[in-house]
């Protein structure tokens, strides 16, 4: 009887006893060559850039975690979304969300647009905006839900629609809601991941994942992860795999955390807007309600008095660490614009906040602290 629960799934899902040792943990194989048999016939593995045995209980882990067709792994979540795009042709058109992470757009717009790729950016927690944004070259609508720095939402589901209607694909990036949204139920074509954060979850791995509902999708994508080569290492794979066995309870404490923290800034004077899914004033509250099972553990928030005034709180905070990045155990806090640079669009009175495992009460106390 396959297991029906998520926790139970990310437990055991592509973990085998070691038949030579009875070892439990799954062994880690850096080896780069597989031996062939005598008759020459074709081994299970051949060399590992193609495929690799703790690459493989990874991917097969990610099928199992999504209810998925088929997986590829990746060095990097950029590596994964480049192997995405490259599945398109110049001439190609694309939609993807305006609030998309900065290193995504950089890739549509400073490397992919010279290749030939066109790209229209819409907020797509619009349908209708993502809907008139379609042309007949529309190929690919690649969505972040919640976006990031902005926490916008995105109907999935609608996007989905809008995509089958246009005979495109839906790509949804879903590293800030690994376990809590389930993009290919909601009708999403590949689902995409920065494993660097939550999924792997220790600050400790840069990777990335694509995820197909069908099997056949996600072949092109392989073609770029074998012959483009942003292949991960096998001690990556297997921190990927330790990391995942925690995922779905990591997601119910970050997110418990992160609303717990979101209800306290609301509150403060010096805070004059927080972006927290969860909140009724959220304007995608209630699409996020019916897609996600819990609002996740990012967040951003507005300093009244503007730039200097956000980044003297970042300066001010002892338990929050000042780093860019997330979903690792510590609370990471960052004045978002600074570090996406000149071209940013972001607000300079936000502060996005990645918040951790830490009790909450304490990086409430650490933020009023640093507000106060
Ligand atoms: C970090 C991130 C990426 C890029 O992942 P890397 O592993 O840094 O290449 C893509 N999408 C989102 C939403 C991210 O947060």
């Amino acid at each position: 009887m396959p297991p029906e629960h998520i926790e139970t799934i990310a437990v055991h899902a592509g973990r085998r006893t070691d038949p030579s040792t009875g070892a439990v943990t799954p062994p880690i194989h850096p080896s780069t060559a597989f031996e062939r048999p005598v008759d020459g016939s074709a081994p299970p593995y051949v060399y590992a850039r193609h495929d690799a045995p703790t690459r493989g209980a990874l991917e097969e882990t990610l099928v199992a975690l999504e209810s998925g067709g088929a997986a590829a792994a990746f060095a990097s979540g950029t590596g994964a979304t480049a192997a995405v795009l490259r599945t398109l042709r110049p001439g190609d058109h694309v939609v993807a969300s305006d609030d998309l992470y900065h290193g995504t757009r950089r890739l549509l717009r400073d490397r992919l647009g010279p290749w030939g790729l066109e790209t229209t950016f819409v907020d797509t927690s619009d349908p209708d905006e993502l809907r008139d944004a379609v042309r007949p070259a529309t190929r690919l609508l690649f969505c972040e839900t919640p976006s990031n720095p902005l926490l916008r939402i995105t109907d999935l589901a609608a996007a989905a629609e809008i995509a089958r209607s246009a005979d495109a694909r839906l790509v949804v990036d879903n590293t800030f809601a690994p376990i809590l949204q389930r993009p290919l139920d909601l009708g999403a074509d590949l689902v995409l991941y920065a494993t660097t954060k939550y999924v792997n979850g220790h600050g400790d791995v840069v990777g990335g994942a694509v995820v197909a509902r069908d099997a056949e999708a996600v072949e092109p994508v392989r073609k770029a992860q074998v012959h483009e080569g942003a292949v991960p290492s096998a001690f990556d794979c297997w921190l990927l795999l330790r990391g995942i066995r925690t995922l779905p309870h990591r997601m119910r404490a970050h997110a418990a955390n992160a609303s717990v923290v979101a209800d306290a800034l609301s509150r403060h004077p010096k805070v004059t807007r927080v972006r927290y899914p969860a909140l009724a004033d959220h304007p995608g509250h209630e699409v996020a309600a019916a897609q996600m099972s819990a609002p996740g553990g990012m967040l951003s928030f507005h300093v009244r008095g503007g730039r200097e005034a956000a980044l003297e709180v970042v300066r001010r905070t002892e338990l929050c660490i000042r780093a860019t990045s997330l979903g690792g155990p510590e609370t990471l806090i960052e004045h978002r614009a600074s570090i996406e640079g000149a071209s940013s669009t972001t607000p300079d009175d936000l502060l996005r906040l990645s918040v951790g495992l830490e009790h909450p009460d304490d990086v409430v106390a650490d933020l009023e602290a640093a507000l106060d």
